[in-house]
């Protein structure tokens, strides 16, 4: 008999610093639909990492974290089959982060491009709070405390699971094989732009289309969009690249055929930005319009969604726990255990 392979175990998380958005869903959250069939999947609630940079707004994180379970849920991860975790409720994630602090020297921190990146949007300066400037150690902890060997993540987060790699090869040297090796999973889509044309669509720029996004609300920021500064009227001829809205179009659009004709009209100046920003509407509501109804019956059933996180956070616990104990075994530090 041919035994069946294992399930690979897969980890991701988001911060709830807001809600979710469509730079999630194209960067992670598809990702992470497909892996619910075949994985074992965890994600993580990242409450702490979301205090690294909103320490003074703890009221806010704390509300936050149901508003991510629910986008969760509204685009169809399973709590059958993915398992939901709240960070600060897992203490071995913060005690494995501690030991993984002493792998990687303060330098090698700073060259994070893209925590470089961060620093410059919230203008730290010299005045970093500590905290932040490690996450990325406690992200690879969140990882290697699970065991997980994939993780589906958006093209910034690179660096991080870089970083992470490097900490469990250098913790499988130091005190022997311990630590399973991570992998970054990339969706098709690796970067959404806002839809002010920065680069990154992101909750801290306030440039995104949320996934609870109503129709009008839709519509107005479409609307709003940043699209070919140099094609004035319908006539003149348009660029697609660099344009937010085809940027869109690309990432989101299930005709294909039909979409690569409207570029050729387009860039031929046959079609002008108001009927293509249409096509997008019609697109993304389309897209949105299942997540926003499961999402408002999930909405009435506060008790349900407290028990899944629950739950969730205990399995996802008892999953570190004996990944702790090797730890503890390769650290010298497993004192009174029988
Ligand atoms: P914040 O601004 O608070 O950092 P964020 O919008 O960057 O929020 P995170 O919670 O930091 O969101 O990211 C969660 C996951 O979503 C990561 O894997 C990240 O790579 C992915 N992601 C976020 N924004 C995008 C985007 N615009 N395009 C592709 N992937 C993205
Ligand atoms: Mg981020």
């Amino acid at each position: 008999m041919i035994e069946a392979e294992a399930k690979k175990i897969a980890l991701t998380g988001d911060r709830p610093t807001g809600p979710l958005h469509l730079g999630h869903l194209a960067g992670s959250l598809l990702e992470r639909l497909r892996l619910q069939e075949e994985a074992e999947q965890y994600v993580l609630i990242a409450d702490v990492q979301a205090l690294t940079d909103h320490f003074d707004e703890p009221d806010k994180i704390r509300r936050n974290v149901t508003d991510v379970l629910l986008d969760y849920l509204a685009v169809g991860l399973d709590p059958g089959k993915t398992t939901f975790v709240l960070q600060s409720q897992v203490p071995e994630i913060a005690e494995l982060s501690v030991y993984f602090l002493n792998l990687v020297t303060l330098a090698r921190l700073e060259r994070n491009p893209t925590i470089k990146e961060e620093m410059k949007q919230k203008n730290y300066k010299a005045n970093v709070p500590a905290g932040f400037l490690t996450y990325p150690i406690h992200q690879a902890a969140d990882i290697a405390a699970f065991g997980a060997e994939r993780v589906p993540v958006g093209e910034d987060q690179l660096p991080m699971i870089e970083l992470a790699r490097e900490i469990v090869r250098s913790f499988n040297r130091i005190y022997g094989p311990t630590l399973a090796e991570p992998l970054a999973v990339l969706s098709r889509v690796t970067r959404l732009p806002g839809i002010d044309g920065k680069t990154k669509m992101s909750k801290t720029l306030g440039n995104a289309i949320d996934l609870k996004t109503e129709e009008e609300e839709l519509s107005r920021r479409v609307m709003r969009m940043y699209t070919d500064p140099r094609k004035v009227r319908a006539t003149d001829p348009g660029h697609v690249e660099g344009n937010v809205v085809f940027a869109y179009l690309d990432a989101f659009d299930p005709q294909r055929e039909e979409l690569e004709t409207l570029k050729v009209h387009y860039r031929r100046g046959k079609v002008g930005d108001v009927e293509v920003k249409r096509r997008l509407i019609r697109v993304l509501n389309e897209l949105l319009s299942p997540i926003r109804a499961r999402r408002s019956e999930w909405e009435a059933r506060q008790a349900q969604l407290r028990d899944i996180l629950r739950e969730g956070t205990e399995r996802g616990r008892r999953k570190t726990q004996p990944v702790m104990e090797r730890v503890r075994k390769a650290l010298r530090v497993d004192f009174f255990s029988e």
